[in-house]
């Protein structure tokens, strides 16, 4: 299995990939409580967090960049040393056809992230970069250029190693390096991933691999296809979700001691708790951390309301109310349970509304299209549980309800999930519109979301047409 990056076409003979793996073990459950409707525990299986997955499908809808209205943070190896960064690609003095790679893929000038990270990267010598930013602000874009600018087309063995967790995350970063390297002649990946088999006494003359570290490792030692003393570039992509899986922290380990002390290292996280750090400082010697804070989010802005309402027939009736009642452009519906998702989908179905269920059974592929679906206007409402819709970023959406109030196993007000749901972006947010399906006896939970931001909901009369009417955003 091989790639060309340069100079012809691309081999994408690797076969449809099932995306809907569900790791066992190590994801965090979701809080999902019993309910009225809950009497069927299969059929309410909590979705489970897949750190890959999610990373998978961030990447699968992330096609332009996520802006950060803050500085990147850095501190450096050596703080005497100027610090560079650059505003144009230009200024980096790239290979032409490096140069001609970017400007086909449309980007006109480096992210945030890009700006400091690149010169570092790019350095004569090389320097080692740890650097941490949210997904999609071009972190991959930066280690795919800093790979192909230190490839000698000439050497036919591999020279660039990057270890990513899934087989799916290294063809996704494959996909970037046949992009970016599409004018890059002679330039080519290999995927050093289980079910690639490589033929006794294969040489492998492919300059860039990615891989899976247990991989890697194969091949590496017990296969000896690839050289290690002859990487001159190494990156650790998806540290957080590397150290998340089992074995791969302690195999992406071995593999780094065995390379060249001369060879760049490079590690890039989409989070930085302090575990992913204390590893990424083990892992990477002597290196320049850059992190890019994540935008904060933010209820002003959000107008919040709440319905009180008897059970989910009531509740049904009242969202009925305030669709006829207020225009809704598109709107987001947060259920607690796969089962009542399910439910209103189908009701919302029968009464003729153009919706999608966004639920964790599904693949990531299927998930990642639903989400363009919505994404391009083709459904209006799209209704979902908890943890799928988590880190989605759906700009213009404007309506979020939620159905079922978010709560946790003790079944006390979880505050993180409402304002992930409900909150916006400060500089970038829109405005917004929050609606709570409340049952009489949640009344005190909401009452303690209220005191914990600190920010008004207020009571709406599901029958009274003039009020609802009324509402402006
Ligand atoms: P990350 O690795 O941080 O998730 P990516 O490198 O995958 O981010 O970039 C996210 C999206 O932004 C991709 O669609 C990518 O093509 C695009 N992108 C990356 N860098 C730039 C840039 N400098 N200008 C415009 N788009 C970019």
């Amino acid at each position: 299995m091989e790639a060309r990056a340069g100079g012809g076409s691309s081999d994408r003979s690797y076969g449809v990939v099932t995306l809907g793996w569900r790791r066992r073990g190590s994801g965090r459950r979701a809080a999902e409580q019993p309910n009225d409707s809950l009497n069927n525990p299969e059929d309410d299986e909590d979705d489970v967090v897949d750190l890959a997955a999610n990373s998978l499908l961030n990447k699968l809808i992330h096609q332009s960049l996520v802006e950060s209205s803050h500085l990147v943070e850095v501190l450096q190896k050596d703080p005497s040393s100027p610090l560079y960064s650059v505003k144009t690609f230009e200024e980096l003095r790239l290979k032409e056809e490096i140069l001609k790679g970017i400007y086909a893929m449309g980007f006109n000038r480096p992210s945030k992230i890009q700006e400091m990270a690149l010169p570092m990267m790019l350095a004569h010598p090389p320097q080692n970069l740890i650097a941490q930013s949210q997904s999609g602000t071009g972190k991959t874009a930066a280690f795919v250029l800093a790979m192909l600018s230190r490839v000698n087309a000439l050497d036919m063995f591999p020279q660039c190693l990057c270890l990513a967790p899934t087989y799916e995350l290294a063809l996704q970063t494959g996909h970037v390096v046949e992009q970016m390297g599409k004018f890059c002649m002679n330039v080519n990946v290999m995927y050093a991933i289980r079910g690639n088999h490589i033929p006794r006494g294969t040489e492998v003359t492919k300059q860039i691999v990615i891989g899976t570290p247990g991989t890697v490792l194969d091949w590496c030692f017990k296969r000896k296809l690839i050289d290690l003393t002859k990487i001159r570039v190494f990156v650790l992509d998806e540290a957080d979700v590397m150290m998340d899986t089992q074995g791969f922290s302690d195999q992406s380990i071995r593999i780094q001691r065995a390379l060249p002390s001369e060879c760049q290292m490079l590690l890039f996280s989409a989070t930085f708790e302090d575990s992913v750090l204390q590893f990424a400082e083990r892992i990477i010697p002597d290196p320049n951390v850059i992190k890019l804070r994540k935008e904060e989010l933010t209820l002003n802005n959000i107008q919040q309301y709440y319905v009180l309402c008897e059970n989910k027939k009531d509740k049904y009736q009242a969202l009925c109310n305030i669709y006829g009642g207020i225009t809704i452009g598109q709107a987001i519906i947060f259920c607690q349970t796969r089962r009542n998702a399910k439910w209103l989908t189908v009701e919302m179905m029968q009464d003729g509304h153009q919706v999608s269920l966004l639920s964790g059974e599904l693949t990531v592929d299927q998930r990642a299209s639903i989400i363009q679906r919505f994404r391009d206007g083709k459904e209006k409402v799209l209704i979902t549980t908890n943890v799928c819709a988590r880190g989605i970023d759906v700009k213009q959406v404007t309506i979020v309800v939620n159905f079922d109030l978010p709560t946790n196993q003790a079944l006390e007000p979880d505050y993180e999930t409402y304002l992930h749901r409900i909150g916006r972006t400060g500089r970038f947010g829109k405005k917004g519109l929050a609606f709570n399906m409340i049952e009489v006896n949640k009344l005190p939970l909401l009452m303690q979301i209220q005191d914990h931001f600190n920010s008004s909901i207020k009571h709406l009369d599901p029958e009274d047409m003039d009020e609802i009417e009324k509402i402006e955003y």
